[in-house]
């Protein structure tokens, strides 16, 4: 084990040990993310592994420490927050880079402010869930390798119980990371944490006319295919603060995430964010300021407010190109036209006036087929199952005879369509009541629903007949479940 992060000056973290988990269990692990570190079934299994993932022992050569850094929450500078519970190991070299380990939960750090270090059960599984949903969804994000949890109480509203996620990514460096020393007027130890980034993950960009202006262009661009990818799956992040944002471009720190169900654009994940500054149609948006909040703290090493707002002018069109990319494929185009923006337009406006499941809509639609006869009712009318989402069927019928023009215009053929629509549109995704679910049967220390679910989800465009109930709406209980920021 390595730790690049750990030669960085010490005022860039606290070294510290993880605070021990009492009679830690494995509640989850994932063989892939596990695959990626080069560890291997058995060695998930083992009482050492479990004595790591909980805290309770550190790997050989690792150097524990909680990083620094700031930022804006809700768009309000927050000052200093850092790691406030979680504890970088270091990293494992493999063949995509080192990849850096990550304990989140494992207690008090000198940045714990209010919080008391740990983790609840409940966020925790639903942080190794999500990472590993969304890799196998081939959208950028930290991996998940385990969970290890503990009778050890922990005060939220309730009394829950804690648990320990190990992370994996690249780096934790955050957009924060940058605002904190910008903030607190200290230009070397900005440029010495950009130059490290550089050369560690852009290195690309070091010969570059000005470096740090092609760093903040390189980020901006990331973070905009990567809220491409968010709307084209109906990912909400529910807390897209700048401490929240990776340099990399990957989701992270996942809290009150949602996927979206019955679309609605304005959709509010996060119970917490009463203004819903991060509801669904703002995540783009919100994308583009906290690149601004970026490009800010990286103006001392850029120079001229011009240099950056032109790195930053490359948000708009690189969002728009993968966004239209990303949303032909779901609809099984292989060309681009003209008037493909009236027709999603025209889309988005019907599935917003009738709300129907987001996945299910982009799902059934593969289904259609292009010279059915829609003149019968009913059951048997050919678009049944998709046209049946939807409360006003004429408004349906009237898109789709839009829709089928279009795939006539590039001469689509059904069947090859329904292939490419289908390794694009996921079947399964991380509903809020899956999750719940198995969540409350790991609270009665039965982990075998975890386990099942993040099967589940790693092959998620894949139909799973023995599964199909994973791809159900939710039931009716489902829509009094609430998550907010307390995890
Ligand atoms: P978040 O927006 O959830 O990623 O967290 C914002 C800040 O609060 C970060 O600095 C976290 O480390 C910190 N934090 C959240 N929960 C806790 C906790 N239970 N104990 C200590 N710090 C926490
Ligand atoms: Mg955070």
């Amino acid at each position: 084990m390595q730790h690049s992060f750990a030669g960085l000056p010490s005022d860039f973290y606290t070294r510290l040990m993880p605070t021990p988990l009492p009679q830690p269990y494995l509640v989850a692990a994932s063989s892939q993310a596990a695959a990626l570190i080069g560890l291997d079934q058995a060695s998930l299994a083992e009482q050492s592994t479990l004595d790591i993932l909980a805290g309770n022992a550190i790997p050989d050569q690792a150097q524990p420490l909680s990083a620094v850094y700031s930022g804006h929450q809700f768009g309000v500078w927050a000052g200093q927050l850092g790691d406030g519970r979680a504890i970088l190991l270091g990293e494992v070299p493999t063949e995509h880079g080192p990849i850096e380990l990550q304990l989140k939960g494992a207690g008090l750090t000198p940045y714990s402010r209010m919080g008391d270090g740990r983790a609840v059960l409940r966020s925790s599984i639903r942080e190794f869930l999500c990472s590993e949903a969304m890799a196998a969804l081939g959208i950028p994000t930290s991996r998940a390798l385990a969970v290890a949890g503990s009778d050890q109480g922990v005060v939220r509203e309730t009394i829950e119980t804690s648990a320990v996620v190990l992370r994996m990514a690249p780096t934790f460096i955050r957009f924060g990371s940058f605002e904190h020393w910008f903030y607190r007027n200290q230009p070397e130890q900005l440029k010495t944490l950009a130059d490290y980034v550089i050369a560690r993950f852009y290195p690309q960009l070091r010969d570059a006319a000005n470096p740090y202006a092609a760093l903040l262009e390189a980020v901006t661009r990331r973070t905009a295919e990567l809220m491409a990818h968010w709307q084209a799956v109906g990912f909400m992040h529910g807390v897209m603060n700048t401490d929240n944002m990776s340099i990399l471009g990957e989701t992270i720190d996942y809290g009150p995430f949602g996927f979206m169900e019955a679309f609605d654009s304005n959709h509010i994940c996060n119970h917490s964010d009463s203004q819903g500054r991060y509801s669904y149609g703002n995540q783009p948006q919100i994308g583009h300021w906290n690149c601004y909040a970026l490009g800010q703290a990286l103006l001392p090493l850029i120079g001229e407010v011009e240099t950056a707002q032109a790195a930053l002018d490359v948000y708009q069109p690189v969002f728009a190109a993968k966004i239209d990319a990303l949303l032909r494929a779901k609809l099984g185009f292989t060309t681009a036209q003209d008037d493909d923006r009236d027709l999603l337009d025209a889309m988005f406006g019907m599935l917003h006036d009738n709300h129907p499941d987001f996945t299910l809509f982009f799902r059934r639609l593969g289904n259609l087929q292009v010279d059915a006869d829609t003149s019968e009712e009913g059951n048997a009318h050919p678009d049944a199952p998709l046209r049946d989402l939807f409360i006003d069927r004429a408004a349906f019928d009237a898109w789709a005879l839009r829709y089928r023009a279009r795939l006539r215009q590039e001469n689509s053929i059904d069947s090859l369509r329904k292939a490419a629509m289908d390794a694009v549109n996921p079947k399964y995704v991380l509903r809020n009541y899956l999750a719940q679910v198995a969540i409350e049967k790991a609270q009665q220390k039965d982990f075998t629903e975890v386990a099942r679910l993040l099967k589940v989800l790693q092959r998620p465009f894949d139909e799973q007949p023995e599964h199909e109930a994973y791809a159900a709406l939710p039931p009716d209980w489902a829509s009094h479940l609430e998550v907010s920021c307390s995890s």
